[in-house]
């Protein structure tokens, strides 16, 4: 079936299903196709539109969407799970961030265009036929090859209806670390066009670096699973997690403390270390073992990404530091 066909406001009550769909022509013959992980209720209720490898280098959330589709009966659900668990399905092939055909990063390009490249309609696809649909949306991200980023669960932290619902949602997730950003969200990421569409919504990341940790698989399936019981799509309570480290700060990963120079980096402090202004927190050196560059914190704050891939070109970012949210 072409996804311009799919309708999920009409589907079967009491199914489980798997499939591919359609979403552009190869140049070579045959498709580009989503694969899509539907399960309905026999009662009606919300909908979860979950989504999994929008980076094609981030493996955690493809298992844990399959793990979770094995765990959710028909006859014990309420409303309808819809689950993509890859979405940029070209730079999976290539186990890349960006898409080896247009050279586009899906995270991006949302809502996307029906007529543009692969990449574009792919976000067009998913925001028109999935995000559209939902009650509540999750994209399960890691950090990637690139990155190096604590388990946590993200949200957009905003005094409105969809905030609370979206930090409620959050909360229950259950990861060890909450993230809330101040909006607005950045233009063209999934989280900006739900909340264009008004749709509460989370996100995940975890260390990645090309791996599916088990521990990260359970915490995005518990806490995916933990959401459809706060949600009463399951009737059974949440399963309780110790409180989180609860975060606040811009989460544009894309504006962080970035590498003068072309080089290698070593950094100099761990993952969710409180640093203060003028601390090093990295060093950058060339082949021949020279020292190219220092890297000094600018402000006090926690250590929330720094980056993985040990080669750097000049511009890449390193470090990324946070805030420490005023209620837990
Ligand atoms: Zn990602």
């Amino acid at each position: 079936m072409h996804i311009a066909e799919l309708d999920v406001t009409t589907l079967e009550r009491g199914r489980k299903e798997a499939c591919l769909l359609d979403i552009s022509q190869r140049p070579e013959g045959g498709w580009w196709q989503l694969p899509l992980l539907t399960a309905t209720g026999t009662e009606p209720g919300p909908t979860l539109v979950v989504f999994a490898a929008v980076h094609g280098d981030e493996f955690e959330g493809v298992e844990a969407i399959h793990r979770i589709a094995a765990k959710v009966s028909p006859a014990e659900l309420r409303g309808a799970l819809l689950m993509v668990p890859v979405c940029n399905v070209a730079a999976y092939a290539t186990a890349t961030r960006n898409s080896p055909v247009d050279g586009l990063n899906l995270a991006r390009v949302f809502p996307g265009s029906e007529n543009g490249t692969l990449t574009q309609q792919i976000a067009h696809w998913l925001t028109v036929k999935l995000i559209s649909a939902a009650d509540l949306f999750i994209d399960l991200h890691s950090a990637g090859v690139v990155g190096d980023i604590p388990t946590l669960v993200g949200y957009v932290h905003s005094d409105d209806d969809t905030g609370r619902r979206s930090l409620a949602a959050a909360r229950v997730f259950g990861a060890p670390v909450l993230w809330g950003h101040p909006p607005p969200v950045p233009p063209g990421r999934t989280l900006s066009a739900a909340l264009d569409l008004g749709v509460p919504c989370l996100y995940t990341e975890a260390p990645g670096a090309g791996r599916a940790r088990p521990q990260d698989v359970d915490c995005f399936a518990r806490g995916v699973l933990n959401v459809m019981r706060h949600l009463d799509m399951l009737l059974e309570e949440p399963e309780t997690a110790p409180p989180p480290l609860h975060l606040l700060g811009d989460g544009n990963m894309d504006e962080v403390m970035s590498a003068p120079v072309a080089s290698y980096f070593r950094p100099r402090v761990e993952l969710l270390e409180e640093v203060k202004t003028g601390q090093l927190v990295g060093t950058l050196h060339d082949p021949l073992g020279a020292t190219l560059a220092e890297l000094h914190a600018e402000n006090d704050g926690i250590v929330i990404m720094r980056r993985g891939l040990h080669r750097v070109h000049g511009g890449d970012g390193l470090i990324h530091l946070t805030g420490r949210a005023e209620e837990s």
